[in-house]
């Protein structure tokens, strides 16, 4: 057993973990509510915190405002020289902080590990991004003016981030931030704060100025961000979680006309043509739905294989699914953790109720785990017809439905009939084929012949109800970028 995982080191880790709302040169009242945060793998409440208020979210916005001059006005270069000792600083605490992810999320501890690297790297790569943002400078079409563009910061930004990937979807957000010179109130999920509250230990002591990053932890996030959205020194929202508060959050920011930046819910179809690899369409299909237990916004929800090699797919991956080991994501033996609450394994379950009772079959799982935690087992359904609930909305659990089409064409009206566009995957050795059906595809982002997509140096982000704007690679910082053209006169 690794070192790390015994209770009291678990519990040490915790220790490290600040339990007060962070906030640049404000210190908390004593009197603060609590916050319980549990374990999902055990039920068991494993630290409290203070809960913020609205007035909280107020004071963290007014100490980002007063930071927010002398932090756009650093140079560029100190921003990424702070921004590179923030990543080496999270290198450095990748044991606790994958430690951390699994103790409140529930993911194993090797997937937690790769978050950390994964969320560490959008902190190098914007500390590398922070000197390259660039205007233009060029002479109008009638010569008569030169027409200059320079990029300025958007200002005070909220960031409100889901429990899925606790780091990185923290540092997605927070490093294109910093390193574009604005300042920011996170606002982390309520399930999974504790991960944000070490990530901001771990930056104010990198040295990062007092109001530059403050975290609110909060059970009432309607309340906080709405106070804050109605209030002019907030200029951004940036939200990552379901399509149904998105809405309401583009809805409210209209009020204060903020830049919004949305990454929601995805229908992700996973296309296996016949000529694909099959072995590799296999392990794509298991990768994009086990990878975080299928809690993912890109996990391929739905499965859609063409019927002349359905039986042979699905004979090899119920045996892989059927393999895959459930358990407390701290035993190194576990490859699949718990869900995050009881509401997600009642999904599953009602999910696969559903589909079972309009004609499909179970061929792995498909049942309760029994006992504390909340655990439901990786699960195959075949034959699954398209009016299933599981066809139309987001399961978010490792429940693999399996549809077989006949042809091309009903392939993808198959696959873009659904009101989501984040991911798609498609499996064909043939890239003629592939070049056509991408072509066809609705969504922001399309795996080829492999089962995620994710990475740093990209564009994450969807098109339709799935969001507005990107995350990550060059495009994510220009969502925290004004654009000013001053034209100057040719004479
Ligand atoms: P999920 O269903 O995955 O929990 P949510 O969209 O409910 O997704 O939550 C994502 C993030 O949005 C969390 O940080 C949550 O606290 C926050 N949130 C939920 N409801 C609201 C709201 N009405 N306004 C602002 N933030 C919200």
């Amino acid at each position: 057993m690794n070192s790390l995982q015994t209770t009291t080191q678990a519990e040490r880790i915790l220790d490290a973990v600040p339990d007060e709302l962070f906030i640049g040169g404000w210190t908390p009242s004593q009197d603060h509510r609590t916050l319980t945060v549990y374990n999902p793998a055990t039920d068991l409440p494993i630290k409290t915190i203070a809960d913020g208020s609205p007035d909280d979210g107020l004071k963290a916005l007014g100490a980002a405002a007063q930071a927010a001059q002398h932090w756009a006005r650093t140079s560029p270069l100190d921003r990424s020289n702070l921004l590179r000792k923030v990543y080496e600083a999270v290198i450095d605490k990748s044991e606790e902080m994958a430690t951390l992810i699994t103790l409140e999320m529930g993911k194993t501890l090797s997937e937690a590990r790769t978050e950390v690297v994964y969320g560490a790297d959008y902190i190098r790569w914007y500390s590398e991004e922070a000197v390259r943002f660039e205007g233009r400078n060029r002479l109008s079409p009638d010569g008569l003016s030169r027409i200059v563009t320079s990029k300025e910061p958007v200002g005070p930004s909220l960031l409100i981030t889901p429990w899925n990937f606790p780091l990185a979807m923290a540092t997605r957000k927070i490093a294109p931030a910093l390193a574009a010179g604005c300042t920011v109130i996170l606002k982390p999920a309520e399930l999974t704060p504790l991960t944000s509250l070490f990530l901001a230990r771990l930056l104010g002591e990198a040295g990062v100025p007092e109001g530059v990053v403050n975290v609110v932890t909060t059970s009432n996030a309607p309340g906080l961000s709405e106070a804050m959205m109605k209030d002019n020194r907030l200029r951004k929202v940036s939200f990552t979680g379901s399509t149904v508060v998105g809405k309401r959050l583009v809805a409210q920011a209209s009020d204060q006309m903020l830049r919004m930046s949305m990454e929601l819910g995805g229908n992700a179809p996973l296309i296996v043509f016949e000529d694909a690899d099959l072995d590799n369409a296999v392990k794509g299909a298991v990768t994009a739905k086990l990878r975080n237990g299928g809690q993912s916004c890109v996990a391929s929800n739905r499965i859609l294989v063409h019927e002349s090699v359905a039986d042979a797919f699905v004979d090899k991956f119920a045996r892989q699914m059927a393999g895959v080991t459930l358990g407390n994501g701290l035993d190194p033996a576990t490859a699949l953790g718990p869900l995050i609450d009881g509401r997600a394994v009642d999904k599953c379950a009602l999910f696969v109720e559903d589909a079972i009772g309009k004609g499909a079959r179970a061929v792995v799982g498909g049942k309760r785990v029994p006992g504390a935690g909340h655990f439901y087992p990786a699960t195959v359904l075949d034959h699954v017809p398209l009016e299933a609930r599981i066809m139309h909305e987001e399961v978010f659990g490792p429940v693999a439905p399996v549809y077989r089409f006949a042809t091309d064409e009903e392939a993808v009206s198959v696959a873009n009939d659904t009101p989501f566009g984040l991911a798609s995957f498609i499996f064909s050795r043939d890239l003629n084929r592939v070049q056509g059906i991408v072509d066809q595809l609705q969504s922001g982002m399309v795996g080829v012949n492999r089962g995620t997509v994710s990475n740093v140096a990209a564009p994450f982000g969807g098109i339709k109800h799935s969001g507005l704007g990107r995350e990550g690679g060059s495009e994510g910082i220009e969502e925290y970028l004004n654009v000013k053209y001053v034209a100057y006169d040719r004479a």
